[in-house]
C-alpha cells in the first residue's frame, strides 16, 4: 500500500507537470473507483486551471478555482503523466487531459483508490478530524504525551490512528518504535514525555528518510516518471519476525498489535 513516502513523492513528481496546466478534458472509463466518482469531476474541472498540487495525510489535492479533485491511491492506484498518444492499459480508469499533448492518467487494478470533489472553501469529510501532519511544527514528543494521557491502547495502535497523527502506517509505525526503543504493546498512556520525544524524532527522521529515498518496498506502485517505486529500505523490524534484531542481535519477536503484524525485540523495545 502506498504510505506516506510514496504519496508525497508521487505529489513532489506530479506538481512540475501539473501546476499551471489547465485540464482540458476528463475521460472516466468507469463511474467509480472504490466510491462513485462524483459529477462535479467531470462537470466542473474541464477548462480549470490547476493552481496547486497538495497533500494531505495521504489524500492529494488538485486545487482549482472551482474546487479541488481529492485523490487517494488506495492498495495500488498510480498516478502518472504520459504522452497522450500512449495506449491505454488495464486498469487505466481515469485521465485527466491536459491538452492535446499530455494526460495525467490513474490506473488502479485494485480499485481500493477513490477521485472525489471538494469545493471551493470547504473540508472534504474524509479530510475532516485528521490529526497533524507528522513533518509538520505540530507534531512534537510534548503533542504526543499530552494526547496520549489515560489511553490504555497499544502505543502502536495510538501512534497508527489518524486522528492523533495521520500518514504512520504499519511499516513506520513499527520501524519507529524500534528506532525509539518503545515495545509496541504498551499503553499509550504508560509512555514518558522524554520517550515521546525520541519517537516523535524517530517517525519524522524515518519519513524524512523514506521520502529522500523515494518510497518504500511496494510492488504495485509506479513512481510519476514510471520508475518501479521499489526501494530496499533497511527495515530494522518490520517483516522481520524471527530474524535478529540489528541492535542486539537477539531474534525479533512477532505477534498481532490491533490486527496488524508486528514485529519488536523484546530486549530493546521496553
Ligand atoms: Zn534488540
Amino acid at each position: 500500500m502506498p504510505e506516506l513516502p510514496e504519496v508525497e513523492t508521487t505529489r513532489a513528481g506530479l506538481a512540475p507537470h501539473l501546476e499551471g496546466r489547465r485540464v482540458s478534458g476528463v475521460v472516466l472509463r468507469r463511474p467509480d473507483l472504490r466510491w462513485p466518482i462524483p459529477p462535479e469531476v467531470p462537470a466542473l474541472l474541464p477548462g480549470q486551471r490547476i493552481l496547486a498540487v497538495r497533500r494531505r495525510a495521504k489524500y492529494l489535492l488538485l486545487d482549482t478555482a472551482a474546487g479541488s479533485a481529492l485523490l487517494h491511491l488506495g492498495m495500488s492506484g498510480s498516478l502518472r503523466v504520459l504522452p497522450s498518444s500512449t495506449p491505454v492499459r488495464e486498469h487505466d480508469h481515469v485521465d485527466l487531459l491536459l491538452g492535446s499533448r499530455r494526460v495525467l492518467r490513474f490506473n488502479d487494478p485494485r480499485r481500493f483508490g477513490c477521485l472525489l470533489w471538494q469545493a471551493p472553501g470547504e473540508v472534504h469529510p474524509l479530510l475532516r478530524g485528521l490529526g497533524p501532519e507528522p513533518l509538520s511544527d505540530a507534531f512534537d514528543g510534548d503533542y504526543l504525551f499530552a494526547r496520549s494521557r489515560g489511553r490504555r491502547a497499544p502505543v502502536k495502535t495510538f501512534l497508527m490512528d489518524q486522528r492523533i497523527v495521520v500518514g504512520v502506517g504499519n511499516i513506520y509505525a513499527a520501524e519507529a518504535l524500534h528506532r525509539a526503543g518503545i515495545s509496541p504493546l504498551r499503553p499509550a498512556g504508560r509512555v514518558s514525555r522524554e520517550r515521546y520525544r525520541a519517537l516523535a524524532d524517530a517517525v519524522r527522521a524515518i519519513l524524512a528518510h523514506a521520502i529522500a529515498r523515494g518510497g518504500t518496498t511496494l510492488r504495485d506502485f509506479l513512481a510519476p516518471d514510471g520508475a518501479p517505486g521499489y526501494f530496499e529500505q533497511e527495515l530494522s523490524a518490520y517483516g522481520r519476525g524471527g530474524e535478529p534484531c540489528p541492535r542486539c542481535g537477539r531474534p525479533l519477536r512477532q505477534a498481532l498489535v490491533g490486527q496488524r503484524t508486528t514485529a519488536w525485540c523484546g530486549h530493546c523495545q521496553r
